[in-house]
């Protein structure tokens, strides 16, 4: 199980891997991925089905919803801790105090977690919330949060200027740039491709503490971007928790693009075990051609 697999060599794999492993059970075989919306500035409505939808086409999740109440979150408690993965296209009202501390206690055990676009603009106040997310945009976000996170010169670096936290210019198709080629999310991916007309978001900013930057995007001046390359995928280290943070997802027309899904799909897999088991789709974008899928 040391090398990435093709979808259809998944279950010979996975096959074999429970037969050596006596204590592991038919489910075992599954992961369960939780993905939590509700409140969002964004069509949350629209793109969950795509974010489910990606996650059950790759055959290693089964996933469920759930939905926080559309005003306060009174009552709104999922289970964390039946997942491998949350899943987090929230960004809205502050979570009861009880299901703030079941959520924490969920990733700092272990529980993997995914902040897709921006679920990264919520609960600018909570500091674990922060710590798991690395950097975050808008909700009153500057530099008393953190430094924003920059490639620069072959290194990313950290910038302690003073400013907002969270921008972008007008949405476009763009150049995302894989940084770290190593890690099992990126490893295999074409070292440019081009992304599907997203919002890239720019000028995030939080502690980025434990934080590894998988790949950026120039955000060009032009198009009302930062002039910086800014960090579109993201790993951070939560005590025993693993988090993938992918700023990528404005729409559903942004979630159709493949190299969204891919990235998606393998950031879910490394948060839930710490590895990922399949390989690049031929139909992953290239660095002059946008791909995407119905
Ligand atoms: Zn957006």
């Amino acid at each position: 199980m040391d090398k990435p697999r093709a979808f259809f060599g998944l279950f010979a794999g996975l096959a074999l891997a429970s037969a050596v492993a006596s204590s592991a059970t038919a489910d075992d075989k599954i992961l369960k991925a939780l993905i939590v919306d509700g409140q969002n500035n964004h069509d949350w409505k629209g793109t969950t089905p795509i974010l489910k939808k990606t996650l059950e086409d790759t055959k290693i999740f089964k996933v469920d919803v759930a939905t926080a109440p559309p005003k306060d979150t009174a009552g709104f408690a999922p289970k964390f801790s039946d997942y491998d993965v949350v899943v987090s296209n929230y960004n809205g009202a502050e979570w009861p105090r009880e299901t703030k501390s079941a959520f924490v206690e969920y990733v700092a055990k272990g529980g993997g977690f995914v902040t897709v676009h921006a679920a990264d603009n919520s609960f600018p106040k909570w500091p674990e919330y922060n710590a798991m997310i690395g950097v975050g945009g808008w909700g009153g976000r500057n530099e008393k949060d953190g430094p924003y996170v920059r490639y620069r010169d072959g290194k990313i670096v950290r910038d302690e200027i003073k400013g907002n936290g969270g921008s972008h210019g007008a949405q476009h198709a763009f150049l995302v740039e894989i940084r770290d080629k190593e890690h099992p999310i990126t490893k295999g991916l074409p070292e440019k491709w081009l992304h599907a007309q997203d919002e890239l978001y720019d000028r995030l900013r939080g502690p980025a503490k434990k934080m590894t930057v998988l790949a950026t995007a120039y955000a060009d001046p032009k198009k009302g971007g930062s002039g910086e390359n800014e960090p579109m995928l993201m790993v951070i280290d939560y005590e025993k928790g693993r988090v993938f943070h992918t700023t990528l997802g404005h729409s559903v027309g942004a979630m159709k693009c493949v190299g969204f899904q891919v990235t998606l799909a393998r950031g879910c897999e490394w948060a839930a075990t710490g590895k990922v088991t399949f390989n690049v789709p031929d139909d992953f974008p290239t660095a002059e051609k946008v791909s995407t899928r119905p």
